[in-house]
């Protein structure tokens, strides 16, 4: 909430200072103001206001803000890092080798439909490749994962990645000491794992994840 705060607090100045402001002793919004400070209380609505969301200075260069999507009252949500190129291009997670990847450990794996997962990021804004994110880019798009995983309720949570792992949980431990381990916190189950971009690199990494997901097919 406080870097929720922080960020429209900003972009409030920012907007005060394009039109021309130069100094304001008014509050430049009230903290009291729920509309300003709360996100909304669907995905429907949630996913609108993050499309049209300018809070961090990831929005410059996206094409498309990368909501989340797949089964709104999902058991399993998945959590990668940040939207690809071509995720942005075409305004949709998980596509490409990655998205395939992901596909086909979710069914033959787990033994489910993608359909039946929802699947989502920790940021929703792709950042360029030769830019590193802000750690507030990351703090502040977060508030829009919590709200999903409140909304969707989903009782396993499979991070995918260090970071999805690090931000959700506060925990820095390395990907490869914690991985597959569960972790249940605010009564979900967390899984960390390889991200599957990761493993296009690695492929030997495969049967770890492997193990991971069946764990996720146990817990189910
Ligand atoms: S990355 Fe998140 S916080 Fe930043 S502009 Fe996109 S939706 Fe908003």
């Amino acid at each position: 909430m406080k870097n929720l705060h922080n960020a429209l607090l900003l972009k409030r100045l920012y907007q005060l200072k394009e039109l021309g402001y130069q100094y304001t002793s008014e509050e430049p919004f009230n903290e009291d103001d729920k509309n300003l400070l709360e996100l909304p209380n669907s995905l429907v609505a949630l996913k609108q206001q993050a499309l049209n969301c300018h809070l961090c200075s990831l929005s410059k260069n996206r094409n498309h803000v990368v909501f989340g999507e797949g089964n709104e009252q999902a058991d399993v949500m998945f959590i990668g890092d940040a939207p690809l190129e071509i995720e942005d291009n075409a305004s949709k997670v998980f596509l490409g080798r990655g998205g395939e990847m992901l596909t086909a450990m979710i069914e033959k794996v787990i033994g489910i439909s993608r359909q039946e997962v929802y699947i989502t990021n920790l940021l929703k804004c792709h950042p360029l490749a030769n830019k590193a994110v802000h750690e507030s880019e990351y703090h502040t798009c977060k508030a829009y994962l919590f709200k999903e995983i409140e909304l969707v309720n989903p009782k396993i949570i499979v991070t995918l990645g260090e970071k999805a792992y690090h931000y959700l949980t506060n925990d820095t431990t390395e990907l490869e000491n914690i991985r597959g381990t569960i972790i249940v916190k605010d009564k979900h189950s967390i899984i960390p794992t390889y991200h599957p971009s990761f493993l296009l690199k690695n492929p030997s990494l495969k049967k770890d994840v492997f193990e991971d997901l069946k764990k996720v097919k146990g817990l189910l």
